[in-house]
């Protein structure tokens, strides 16, 4: 009898690990080996800003490529076209009261133009009302720090005043110049918009309250091109076609590393696949992990690999976008998600997350065009010093600003979350449709907001009168 039972379960397939048995080793591999964090320094000291396009961008995708490849990472490039943009350089001088060089950067999608001088007219936010009986024809546009922030419509905007051109106020002190695209359709702008520090914003915004006539001599040579560019998409076949898909963008502006945002994304997803490639190559589910390009500039890389994924069945999309200390998580307005969520967050155990679970939609990285495709997502809500993230476009977002303890631990959530999500039992892979994804943003107020943008793939019909700001 004990000879018969020794040989039936020599010859019985060995029971799976448990999945929580598992989930707990990635979380103690990643503690204790920081490789995403490693990763990281080599990425932003090595190759400098990834601004989509550029051949810095370029040559760190090949890299982070060829790494995953070479652990053995089913990883490769999922390319494509987009507008592309190239900054040369950007040149704002004040001619009057005084002469002085301002620091200023122009939006993507602004084109060469040759040096002109006017006169400066405030703008105050940029509303109707600050505008009221102003006359800005043939002037230069100062907007204040807590102006609109517009993803497009600048060319509207500014012809519709008759502006020769218009400038931002930084929202952040300091010296900052946080970048941002000029139009998420990738629109040419054909009034040069220019983006200046807070303190001379403010400097002109005085002496003009003063009625000191202030005047710009103004000077780009940045200029659009459409770009060959591309994801990496790494992908970890599992027992079934569901599909988990882990995102983050790669791409950054140029004026620093793009450390913050979104280098940690990127090394969060390096660690991702380390680990998975370690401790659960095959899952019940299909893992999917993705480094999207032309983020920054209008959400390109995400728009391009939802139709890749289509005729799959996805469980979730996970984004990660300047993800530091993990301290909840976000269902992003898919109810069902939620009691998912806070069965994973139980099996965190001491780690478990300090503010629970969140349901709010929100819009401004790659989970956007995955939600419009009724494809359920997933964001953290996290902590970063707030002494580093206020650099995240600027000069000032580079890798001396990233805590190596905040990599280590956000990787190990992020990680336990990708396991848990690509193996627990009776998660069905659902999506909305266009009614029910309507009324996921329409919920939200968050509609005009995706109009604004051009993003909105819907009918205008479909607007509902009651959407607010
Ligand atoms: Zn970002």
């Amino acid at each position: 009898m004990k000879k018969l039972l020794l040989i039936l379960s020599l010859a019985a397939p060995l029971a799976a690990q448990p999945v929580q048995e598992v989930q707990d080793a990635i979380v103690a591999d990643a503690l204790a080996h920081n490789s995403a964090y490693e990763f990281l320094g080599h990425l932003c000291d090595d190759h400098g800003g990834r601004l989509t396009g550029s051949p810095a961008n370029q040559a760190a995708l090949l890299d982070t490529l060829h790494q995953l490849q070479a652990m053995g990472v089913d990883a490769r490039l999922q390319t494509y076209k987009m507008p592309g943009w190239v900054r040369l350089e950007d040149k704002a001088v004040m001619v009057a009261p005084i002469q002085r060089k301002l620091r200023a950067v122009t939006l993507s999608y602004v084109q060469p133009h040759e040096p002109f001088e006017a006169d400066v007219v405030y703008l105050g936010d940029g509303s109707e009302k600050a505008l009221e009986g102003l006359d800005a024809a043939g002037k230069i546009g100062l907007l204040a720090p807590n102006a609109l922030q517009r993803r497009g419509g600048y060319n509207e905007y500014a012809e519709g005043l008759g502006l020769k051109a218009l400038i931002r106020t930084c929202r952040v002190n300091g010296g900052q110049l946080l970048c941002r695209t000029g139009s998420f359709q990738g629109e040419p702008i054909s009034v040069p918009v220019y983006c200046v520090t807070q303190e001379e914003g403010k400097w002109m915004q005085r002496s003009l309250a003063r009625g000191l006539p202030v005047r710009l001599r103004l000077h780009t040579r940045s200029y659009c091109k459409e770009i060959d560019t591309a994801n990496i998409v790494a992908t970890f076949p599992g027992k079934t076609a569901d599909t988990v898909i882990v995102g983050g963008h790669f791409d950054s502006w140029d004026l620093g590393q793009g450390a913050i945002d979104n280098g940690l994304g990127i090394a969060q997803l390096f660690g991702i696949a380390k680990l998975l490639q370690q401790h659960a190559r095959e899952n019940l589910r299909t893992v999917e992990l993705v480094w999207f390009n032309g983020e920054e500039q209008g959400l390109w890389g995400s728009r391009m690999h939802v139709p890749t994924i289509l005729d799959r069945p996805i469980t979730a999309m996970v984004n990660l976008d300047m993800v530091g200390f993990p301290k909840s998580l976000n269902a992003l307005g898919f109810a069902d998600l939620v009691p998912v969520l806070q069965a994973f967050d139980a099996t965190l155990g001491e780690r478990k997350l300090e503010k629970g679970i969140d349901n709010v939609n929100w819009f401004g990285s790659d989970h956007t065009p995955y939600q419009l495709a009724g494809i359920r997502a997933i964001t953290f809500g996290a902590y970063i010093d707030p002494d580093a993230v206020r650099y995240y476009h600027d000069f000032g977002d580079t890798f001396d600003k990233i805590d190596p303890v905040m990599v280590a631990e956000s990787t190990a959530t992020i990680a336990a979350l990708t396991y848990y999500l690509a193996n627990v039992e009776g998660l069905n892979a659902t999506r909305l449709d266009e009614a029910g994804a309507i009324a996921l943003f329409r919920d939200a107020k968050l509609v005009d907001r995706l109009k604004h943008s051009g993003i909105w793939p819907f009918a205008d019909e479909d607007e509902p009168a009651s959407d607010g700001k």
